[in-house]
């Protein structure tokens, strides 16, 4: 497991020219795979993505190989936050279908459309418009502020595993119960008896207990573009199995498996040129990463110049004006 250790930081302190001690140490901004309490990170993505091919899951979250962004992650993301939006509010009046499809403006993700001409990026821009119409249109009725939007938990699975996550909607009704919604971005709806089988969901519901001390009555995936929501019961839910898919994927993650499962994701997997499951299309997914490097290296070169002028010039003026050293070097 690649976790950044002193020897990293010093190698990077040399790499801009500086001195360790000036600024901090370097930390990663996203968590190690094992939390501080010895437990396996996942998140439903880290064990689905692990169930699917270990591998895929050691490129992308131990070796932290860059991912290429997409329009369709880009479209999901945007229409997930217009959606925070709509229903993430002080007071319980319903935004106007105006201001939900306006809302798309702000919500716009542009990080995966940089690749396609802009044309296609407008024709998914106003799908979005279209979509957001509709959900207007279908929830009107019954909308009412829910209990939670992109409700976040960390939910710890024995002492072997946490699975972190948000929840993209947890309603609740008159009786107090709890209602537990996910919104699916793809054009594919699935069944009541999928729904029902979802990891995704039963992972939510456990989280659900966690955050609100109850499981909720019900789960869904609401499939915004087809303008469907396909709602299971509780009961439905196989939440023991759930458990052991979060525990079976943490001890294989602490076993260090790896092996790659060749299958029809791998026609969209960032990482099959250096796959061996694969052959002869070369190394591109190292030489993005390379890339990545090498730009990160030198911002942080720009970055540590920038702060040494403005120490030297706040250094001089306290000076000038008398102002004694800050003693905690801020
Ligand atoms: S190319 Fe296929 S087998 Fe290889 S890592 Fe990706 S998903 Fe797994």
């Amino acid at each position: 497991m690649a976790e950044p250790d002193a020897d990293d930081d010093e190698r990077l302190f040399a790499v801009v020219g500086v001195a360790e001690g000036t600024f901090g140490r370097f930390e990663p901004d996203t968590p190690p795979l094992i939390d501080g309490r010895g437990r396996v990170r996942l998140s439903f993505s880290r064990v689905d993505m692990f169930r699917t091919c270990p591998r895929r899951f050691r490129y992308t979250y131990v070796d932290r190989l860059p991912t290429l962004p997409s329009p369709a992650l880009s479209f999901g993301s945007s229409i997930h936050t217009a959606l925070e939006a709509f229903y993430d509010r002080k007071l319980p009046t319903m935004p106007s279908e105006e201001e939900l499809v306006g809302s798309l403006y702000d919500a716009w993700d542009p990080t995966g459309f940089a690749e396609v001409p802009r044309t296609e990026q407008l024709e998914y821009y106003r799908h979005g418009q279209q979509v957001l119409r509709r959900f207007h249109r279908r929830v009107a009725p019954t909308y009412r502020l829910p209990a939670a939007t992109e409700a976040w938990f960390e939910l710890p699975v024995d002492h072997e595993a946490v699975v972190v996550g948000s929840i993209d909607r947890v309603d609740v009704d008159d009786d107090g119960r709890f209602h537990v919604v996910d919104y699916k971005t793809n054009r594919r709806v699935r069944s009541r008896a999928q729904v029902a089988g979802s990891l995704q969901l039963a992972i939510y519901a456990l989280a659900c207990r966690h955050l609100y001390g109850a499981l909720p009555a019900t789960v869904s995936l609401d499939f915004v573009v087809a303008g469907v929501e396909v709602r299971v019961p509780i009961e439905e839910l196989d939440l023991e199995a759930a458990r052991q898919a979060v525990l079976d994927t943490a001890a294989q993650v602490r076993a260090g498996v790896d092996r790659p499962v060749p299958g029809p994701r791998c026609g969209w997997c960032d990482h099959r040129a250096i796959c061996p499951a694969w052959q002869g299309e070369g190394p591109e997914v190292l030489g993005r990463a390379h890339t990545e490097l090498t730009a990160l290296r030198r911002s942080l070169a720009r970055d540590v110049r920038r702060m040494r002028e403005l120490e030297a010039g706040v250094a001089r003026i306290e000076a000038e004006l008398g102002v004694p050293p800050d003693p905690t070097g801020a």
